[in-house]
């Protein structure tokens, strides 16, 4: 079945979705997926073929349905297109549960403006010792300082279920840094070396919301 292509977390909630789903109120605990990001995003990115439902777990039911808009991290008071809404057709032959999940690109963090990318921006400095208020001042991002210190708050936090996802691919690098934050941030780095974003295809890779 296809259920491994699903996120367990709490995400897709109503900030996420465009407009209601169909039929049926958003669940606070839909499931979700985390998808490629596409040169077509503001196309239809997203492969429904290869997906089976995270609820029900059949196989060629789902439909699309509304796009997930969200907060632009790269300016302010703008929208920008994070996912979409996938519902699972419980109509005519078709055999679904009738529920939707989201699927998100993959450098969304899901519940948080700020994308993988960005945040890679500001995390990667650490590393060379920089403080995360001179990352800050030098990514140039539009958003407040304070929500920086926040982000890598709830990031800590998140630490242990980072590290046994990073776990499954390889032990963590030798390392000389004593803070945890700093060990993981270097433990995704060589993980994911080559790619352009650590962060997005950590999303990808496990189909975990970084930031839960
Ligand atoms: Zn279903």
């Amino acid at each position: 079945m296809g259920a491994s292509t699903a996120v367990g977390s709490a995400v897709g909630r109503d900030e996420e979705a465009g407009r209601q789903s169909p039929g049926t109120a958003p669940t606070p605990h839909a499931d979700s997926t985390i998808r490629r990001s596409s040169r077509r995003a503001q196309g239809f990115p997203f492969s429904l073929k290869q997906l089976c439902c995270p609820h029900c777990g059949a196989a060629k039911t789902l439909n699309r349905h509304s796009r997930l808009y969200g907060n632009d991290p790269a300016q302010a008071k703008a929208r920008t297109v994070r996912g979409q809404r996938v519902f699972c057709s419980d109509r005519g032959q078709r055999g679904g549960c009738g529920r939707t999940f989201a699927i998100f690109l993959e450098d969304v963090l899901p519940r948080h403006t700020i994308s993988a990318s960005l945040l890679w921006a500001l995390l990667l400095p650490l590393l060379s010792g920089q403080s995360v208020r001179a990352a800050f001042h030098q990514a140039k991002t539009p958003m407040a300082l304070e929500s920086i210190y926040h982000l890598v708050a709830r990031l800590r936090r998140r630490l242990d279920a980072v590290r046994v996802c990073l776990s499954r691919r390889g032990p963590p690098p030798e390392c000389s840094h004593l803070d945890p934050l700093l060990q993981t941030v270097e433990h995704v780095q060589t993980t994911f070396t080559g790619a352009v974003c650590p962060l997005r295809q950590f999303q990808r890779v496990f189909q975990q919301p970084l930031l839960g």
